[in-house]
Formats: structure tokens, C-alpha cells, sequence
């Protein structure tokens, strides 16, 4: 006879702590069997099989493994697609239920739809809960019910949600009076990197505590790639390692700043629910697809390898090459390099940070990238184009940043700059100008 149990499927919530959907999953009636699955649907696409990503999701799952056994349970996980993977595990177990965390990426929908319509046929329920952000796609809306594209607006509502009800918002949802209701076995093997085609990356990866010290200062410091004052924690964000209530109640009290980042955050995760065109690589604006871009790829290799003569450029990708993190003004400064000073699709380049960033999370990126491109919602203007030696001068005025990713860079002869700067203002502006008045 088949054991009757319920399932709760990890996917980017990969902690026991606060963590909503396991909390209902253990609340449920049924002993709860923990499962993650390496998606060959992802994996398989990846050119890079020294990615630390997948490292970090082992690992992390390691620590899971531990933990569970505490309770003499076991994660179950597999390589695999997720359809295969339910259909052999309900020929296992009498599946009544699984639950899950939401997740709002468009290949995320798409397989939660299938695997719902799978499980459906099997009776065996499948639930979602909100859990990887604090407001979702249905929670802030405009008075109309439609969602908000600017983003000011959406913080404010966003902000006055939160202030009516920041018991509900932000409750803790306390696994740790549950954890006799998992599923009890031996510990089960855990597919080992090399087993999936990859390997160890050689990369570190940060702290998932947060610094309250560094959160308080952060308003002050954050704009300083040189001082590294940001939290580092995009990493854990984007595979749940940390619980974002926690960390938003961290925020709440010490620095309104962090908070709004964290607000940023939801914004661009509820406009790639409502418009997943964005993540299927088309502009927010569609008129903006009208752009000739240069795409020279010499260019663009020069851009990658930090070779474009501009310090700070240079030094922000050469920080992403070397160890998969990169500032936020750095990563405002190169973008809007790339697409506006070389004319180059940001969609090249929002592949490349994608491929290379520990935190890489689509909706952020393609927003960021949107964002500096002049073609998304809430968008720089295009004719906004930043100067990178100006930049250098406020953000990096004492050159530390530089000097760390550029040694000696002030006696080196550095590379010639790949473009000069009013040239490439100029022309970008025309160019775009052209482009949008074309369409209209
Ligand atoms: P902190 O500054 O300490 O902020 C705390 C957390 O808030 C971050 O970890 C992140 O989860 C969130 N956050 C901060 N700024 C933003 C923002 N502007 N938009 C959305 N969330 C934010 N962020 C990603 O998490 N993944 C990406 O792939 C990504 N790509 C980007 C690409 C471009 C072109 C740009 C301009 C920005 C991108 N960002 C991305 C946003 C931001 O740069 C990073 O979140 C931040 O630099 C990560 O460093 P940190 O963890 O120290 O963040």
C-alpha cells in the first residue's frame, strides 16, 4: 500500500524558517515530504558548468538535508523535469496535496500551469502561497484595479498597505512547533554537482545575516561602490535562504532607504507578472524595439572584459567577472554604457549580467536593464545619458573603487576610450529621437 502523504516543493524558498507555504503544508493533517527538484528545463541551458548558482542551490540544500534530519526526515531530490518527477512520485506515494511558493517568472507560470493540470488529472491538489516577496501581483493595485507602471505611486500605495496592516504583512510563520509533521525517512541522496554535468565554481558566497549596522548607515553609504556598503543579500533574496519579512521588519525599523530597495523589489516582480512580454526579451515600450542598434561586437566584447578606457566602467565589469556581484551605480553606469554610449541591444547585455551575477533574478535585471536602456516603465529618459568620468567624480571621488579592480590604473596607460563621450551622447540621442519619431 502507498503511503498517503502531503509534499512540499522547494523552489526558490530554500530555508525551513518563515517560510509560508512549508507552514501550511505542515499544518495539513498529513506528514509532509520535502522535495526539491533540479530542473533540466534550466539546468540544461546553461552554457557556463562551473556555475555558482548551482553550487549555491546545492549547498544550500545541504544545509536543508541537516537540518531535516534533525527531525528524522529527509529531502527528496531529483534531476529531472517536473512533470516526470510527479508522475514517478505519485507511482511512490499517495500524493494528496502539494504545496508550493508562489513564483512569478514567465517559465515559472507556464511549468506551476502544467504540473496543476498534471497533478489535477492525479487528484491530488496543488497550492501556492505568497512567500518570496511582501506584496504580490493582486496585493497593490490602482484604484481602477489595474497595476501600477510608474513607480513612486506603487511605493506610496505600497507603503500605506504596509502601515495598515504590518502584523499581517510581515507575520512569522512559526515552522519550528511543526517540525514533527515531516515525513519521516533515512536521509535520501542528494545528486552531487558532478552527477548533473557541473563543478565546483571557486566562487564566494556572502553572508546570509544581515548587518544591522550596515542597514542603519545605508542611506548614507550605499552610492559608494568604494565603501562596499550594501548588504550583499541578493543572493539569498533571490533563492529564499532568507525570509524577506524578516529582513523588510529589519529594514522597517533602521533605514527607510534598504526599505524602498526592497519595495523596488516587489515593483519589478508584480510587472513581470502583468507583463511577461518583458521577460520573453520585447521592451515595456514597444516603440522602443524600433531602435537600429549598432551591435559591434568588438565593441561588445571590450565592454565584457572591462577594456572600454572609462575606470569606472571597466572596474564595475571587471568586479562582475571576478566575483559575480557587482555595485548597483555600477551596474546603473555600464548598462546605460552599453546601450547608450555603444548603441548595443540591452538585451545582449542583460544576457550577459544574467549569466554572470550570483543575484541574477529576471524581474530585477530585465528591469535594471530596461530601466538604463530608456525603454521600460518608470524608465530613465533617453536622452538622459549618464557620464561615467562624472560618475567617477561624485561616486568614487578618491578613485578607491578604481584602484581596486584597476591596479596602478592612474600610471598605467589605460585603452584609448572606445568612444568619446559628447560623440556618444550626441549620437545616441539622434538616434533614439529618430527611432521614436519614426514610430509615432
Ligand atoms: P542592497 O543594495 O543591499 O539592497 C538589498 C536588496 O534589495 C537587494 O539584494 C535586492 O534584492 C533589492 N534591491 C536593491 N536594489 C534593487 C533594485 N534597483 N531593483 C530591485 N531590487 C533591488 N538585482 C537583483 O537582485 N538581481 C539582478 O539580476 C539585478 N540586476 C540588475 C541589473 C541592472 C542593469 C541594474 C541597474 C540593477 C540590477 N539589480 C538586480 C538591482 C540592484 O542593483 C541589486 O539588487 C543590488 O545591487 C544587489 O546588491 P545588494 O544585495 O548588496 O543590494
Amino acid at each position: 500500500m502507498k503511503t498517503a502523504l502531503n509534499i512540499f516543493w522547494f523552489r526558490r524558498d530554500l530555508r525551513l524558517i518563515d517560510n509560508t507555504g512549508l507552514f501550511h503544508a505542515l499544518q495539513s493533517g498529513l506528514s509532509v515530504l520535502p522535495l526539491f527538484i533540479f530542473d533540466r528545463n534550466i539546468l540544461d541551458t546553461l552554457e557556463n558548468r562551473r556555475d555558482a548558482r548551482v553550487e549555491f542551490i546545492h549547498q544550500s540544500l545541504m544545509t536543508l538535508q541537516d537540518q531535516l534530519a534533525l527531525s528524522q526526515s529527509s529531502l527528496e531530490v531529483y534531476f529531472g523535469t517536473p512533470l516526470l518527477i510527479f508522475s514517478s512520485l505519485s507511482d511512490k506515494y499517495r500524493i494528496v496535496k502539494v504545496f508550493a511558493n508562489e513564483d512569478y517568472e514567465p517559465y515559472a507560470k507556464e511549468r506551476d500551469e502544467e504540473v496543476e493540470i498534471f497533478l489535477k488529472q492525479k487528484s491530488i491538489e496543488f497550492q501556492t502561497f505568497r512567500d518570496q516577496v511582501i506584496f504580490s501581483k493582486k496585493d497593490v493595485l490602482k484604484q481602477d484595479g489595474l497595476p501600477y507602471t510608474v513607480f513612486t505611486p506603487y511605493s506610496n500605495k505600497w507603503k500605506s498597505l504596509l502601515n495598515l496592516n504590518r502584523g499581517e504583512c510581515l507575520k512569522y510563520f512559526p515552522i519550528e512547533k511543526y517540525l514533527g509533521n515531516f515525513f519521516k525517512q533515512p536521509a535520501q541522496p542528494v545528486p552531487d554537482l558532478a552527477f548533473m554535468g557541473f563543478s565546483f565554481s571557486g566562487k564566494n558566497f556572502p553572508s546570509s545575516i544581515p548587518d544591522p549596522v550596515l542597514i542603519k548607515n545605508y542611506g548614507a553609504k550605499r552610492d559608494f561602490p568604494g565603501l562596499d556598503a550594501t548588504s550583499h543579500l541578493g543572493i539569498h533574496l533571490r533563492f529564499g535562504t532568507i525570509s524577506i519579512r524578516q529582513l523588510a521588519a529589519k529594514a522597517i525599523q533602521l533605514s527607510p532607504e534598504f526599505l524602498n530597495e526592497l519595495v523596488w523589489r516587489d515593483f519589478y516582480h508584480m510587472i513581470l507578472w502583468y507583463f511577461p512580454k518583458v521577460g520573453k526579451g520585447h521592451a515595456f515600450k514597444s516603440q522602443y524595439e524600433k531602435i537600429p542598434w549598432r551591435n559591434n561586437e568588438k565593441e561588445f566584447t571590450r565592454w565584457c572584459e572591462g577594456n572600454t578606457g572609462y575606470p569606472l566602467v571597466d572596474a564595475g565589469m571587471r568586479q562582475l567577472n571576478e566575483t559575480g556581484f557587482m555595485h548597483n551605480r555600477l551596474r546603473m553606469v555600464t548598462a546605460s554604457f552599453l546601450s547608450k554610449h555603444l548603441l548595443i541591444d540591452w538585451r545582449w547585455g542583460e544576457a550577459y549580467f544574467a549569466e554572470k551575477l550570483l543575484d541574477f533574478d529576471l524581474a530585477a535585471n530585465n528591469g535594471g536593464w530596461q530601466w538604463a536602456a530608456g525603454c521600460g516603465c518608470d524608465a530613465a529618459p533617453y536622452f538622459r545619458v549618464f557620464n561615467p568620468a562624472l560618475q567617477q567624480k561624485k561616486f568614487d571621488p578618491t578613485g578607491i573603487f578604481i584602484e581596486r579592480w584597476l591596479p596602478g590604473y592612474q600610471q598605467m596607460s589605460s585603452p584609448e576610450p572606445i568612444v568619446e563621450h559628447v560623440f556618444a551622447r550626441n549620437r545616441v540621442i539622434a538616434v533614439y529621437k529618430k527611432a521614436l519619431a519614426e514610430e509615432r
